[in-house]
């Protein structure tokens, strides 16, 4: 059960990533990413999770430099976009994302979406770079069982981690229990509803802990061993959001969490989109 912000999970090849990060979708880039990505280094956090497509890759890497915080100590995550893949456009997608970030190495880089058709090749190029030594870790974003069964059918690494749509309202059971079996570490994407947190459940169990509709759900993602990743720009949001290791919600109320499940989404569905 993390403890602190710097607990981290053990990924299957025995990199440690950290339970929380801070999420940067949407986040303009330039001023509002610096500030965020400074504010939640000041808080604790050390892991940080862009992608080519979020279009801000450039200032997470000046924020990360100007944080006076070791690199060996941060954990970085970018992503491959759908146009990017394939097996040598992806590694030069790699090599742009690195240059745009400023670094020598990544520690994850996921596959975005599963796109048809392209997403085994797009796995050869993350296992070559993986192999190469430019990233420590190597995952998938938006694969669902069978997405991942097809990947794992003949890979030579399997994904360490798979980042997918995960809250409240989609629970995500099966997807959950396969990853933990097979030792993929799951991690949370919109974990705050992309702030659609107003539910009778969460206020009540908000009331009873003395913690924010927010923070409950962050802890309910810990308690479960989900890697989450709260975004805000907000600063008082991103300290909030980082304040969730003093407390521990019971059996019964991870339950009644559980229970508000309506496998809602506010993105995409994996299996259904056009992009
Ligand atoms: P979240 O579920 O993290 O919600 C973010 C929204 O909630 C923002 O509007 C934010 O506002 C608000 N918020 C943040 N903290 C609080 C709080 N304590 N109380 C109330 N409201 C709050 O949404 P995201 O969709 O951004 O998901 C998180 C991250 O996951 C992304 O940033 C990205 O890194 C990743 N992601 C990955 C995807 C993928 O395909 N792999 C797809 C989507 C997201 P404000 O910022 O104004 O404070």
């Amino acid at each position: 059960m993390p403890k602190y912000i710097s607990d981290c999970t053990v990924l299957h090849n025995g990199v440690e990533m950290p339970w929380l990060g801070l999420g940067v979708w949407r986040v303009k880039e330039g001023q509002e990413v610096e500030s965020a990505v400074r504010w939640a280094i000041e808080a604790g956090y050390r892991s940080i999770d862009t992608a080519a497509i979020y279009g801000n890759e450039v200032g997470v890497g000046r924020a990360i430099r100007d944080a006076g915080v070791r690199r060996e100590d941060l954990f970085i995550t970018t992503k491959v976009w759908n146009a990017d893949q394939g097996y040598e456009s992806t590694l030069q997608a790699f090599e742009q994302s690195r240059k745009k970030l400023g670094l020598d190495y990544i520690d994850l880089y996921l596959i975005h979406w599963p796109v048809k058709g392209k997403y085994k090749a797009t796995w050869k190029a993350l296992e070559k770079l993986y192999k190469d030594g430019f990233v420590r870790a190597i995952g998938v974003s938006n694969f669902q069982i069978h997405h991942l069964q097809d990947v794992m059918a003949d890979c030579e690494i399997k994904p360490m981690v798979n980042q997918v749509e995960f809250h409240p309202l989609l629970t995500q059971k099966e997807l959950l229990g396969f990853c933990q079996a097979q030792q993929i570490q799951l991690e949370a994407w919109s974990p705050l509803m992309q702030g659609n947190l107003d539910h009778p459940t969460l206020a009540e169990l908000s009331r009873k802990y003395e913690k924010t509709p927010a923070q409950i759900v962050l802890r309910w993602d810990l308690q479960q061993q989900v890697v989450t990743i709260p975004k805000s720009v907000t600063h008082s949001r991103i300290l909030e959001n980082a304040n969730v290791f003093d407390f521990e919600l019971s059996t019964e109320d991870m339950g009644k969490i559980a229970a508000m499940n309506r496998n809602k989404r506010f993105g995409p569905d994996p299996d259904n989109f056009d992009f």
